[in-house]
């Protein structure tokens, strides 16, 4: 047994209160990580308190069930706290978790801040759901899960890995999948939750096809400013899916969304296949995987430094590799 998560196991074993956390700007993994964790020790351990307090929430992922209600700050207190999917600490969604008692970091993201007393960080690991369905099999013997855990955590699997097609998807993480679907997982209906799209969508896939822009060297980039935002009637978040639109482009071996925020800055999201691109995302405010970083421009000529900076990061990338497509 791998004395770390023993020692994670131990710990939640002997709270009484556990709070769980997840990052700003939710997303399938970190909602599903908590959500199938929270369940997970509800089953276990119907007696323990525990909790997952946020004000963000995301509208397609409703179906995994709500967060829960505030608590005082002396809940708080006496928790254990459980901080999941997030790289570094600023981004921890809740700002409360600096009361807990005690705090655990899991998470698959590169190590920059181990900010937890215990840090469980796997940057191998293709979603922190997958660390999750990990640490549930470690302890099956004694861990209760159930169909609903289930559902979140492969959520979380599903989405992170870009339904198991990212390079950090291993033999194991399909096994650790088969694991959550042998719960009796409704694929069916949770894969229209998740990929359904209203035509008004679509018609933006359109609009980023006919708008993107290609650098000399393969990048292909697309601006989702405020204006554009509003002429498709577009939702923030489904502003930011412009970046998943530009991934399958050969030659193309990095792809970039900028969408406008309302506090005029812009947020990018990098994407990569081949090169690793999160030493970009790192200089200009951000960080992340190798291949999946986000990162924030104040100007668009923040922006356009961001896109030379990439091109020639993949010039280099390609002039000194072979193999890529
Ligand atoms: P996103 O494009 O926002 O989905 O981000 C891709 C990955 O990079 C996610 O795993 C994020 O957690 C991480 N990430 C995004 N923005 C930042 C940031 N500002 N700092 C560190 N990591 C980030």
């Amino acid at each position: 047994m791998n004395a770390l998560l023993q020692t994670i196991y131990d710990r939640m074993a002997a709270a009484d209160c556990i709070m769980l956390f997840r990052h700003i700007r939710v997303d399938g993994d970190c909602v599903g990580a908590t959500k199938g964790l929270r369940e997970i020790i509800r089953q276990t351990w119907p007696n323990k308190q525990v909790y997952l307090i946020d004000d963000e929430h995301s509208d397609y992922l409703a179906f995994l069930g709500p967060d829960d209600e505030p608590v005082s700050d002396a809940v708080y207190e006496s928790a254990l706290g459980i901080v999941i999917d997030v790289g570094s600490h600023e981004r921890i969604s809740n700002p409360k978790y600096a009361l807990c008692r005690e705090l655990i970091k899991i998470d698959h993201h590169i190590e920059h801040d181990p900010y937890g007393g215990i840090n469980w960080v796997e940057d191998w690991r293709s979603s922190a759901c997958e660390m999750i369905a990990a640490f549930y099999q470690a302890f099956c013997d004694r861990l209760s899960i159930n169909t609903r855990a289930a559902e979140c955590i492969y959520t979380g699997m599903v989405t992170d890995s870009g339904r198991f097609l990212y390079e950090g998807v291993t033999g194991e993480t399909l096994r650790l999948a088969g694991l959550m679907l042998d719960q009796g997982i409704d694929t069916e209906t949770l894969y229209a939750h998740l990929y359904l799209r209203s035509a008004d969508e679509l018609r933006f896939k359109a609009y980023i096809y006919e708008s993107m822009q290609l650098t000399p060297n393969g990048v292909a980039w697309i601006h989702v400013t405020g204006e554009i935002q509003q002429r498709f009637g577009l939702s923030f978040e489904t502003a930011c899916t412009a970046v998943s639109s530009l991934s399958d482009i050969r030659g193309v071996l990095c792809w970039l969304a900028f969408i406008d925020t309302a506090n005029g800055e812009i947020r990018v999201r990098l994407r990569s296949r081949f090169a690793s691109i999160h030493t970009i995302a790192e200089k200009y405010h951000g960080g992340g995987h190798a291949c999946a970083s986000g990162a924030t421009v104040s100007s668009v000529q923040e922006m356009q430094a961001l896109i030379r900076d990439a091109d020639e990061h993949i010039r280099r990338y390609k002039q000194t590799h072979e193999g890529w497509l």
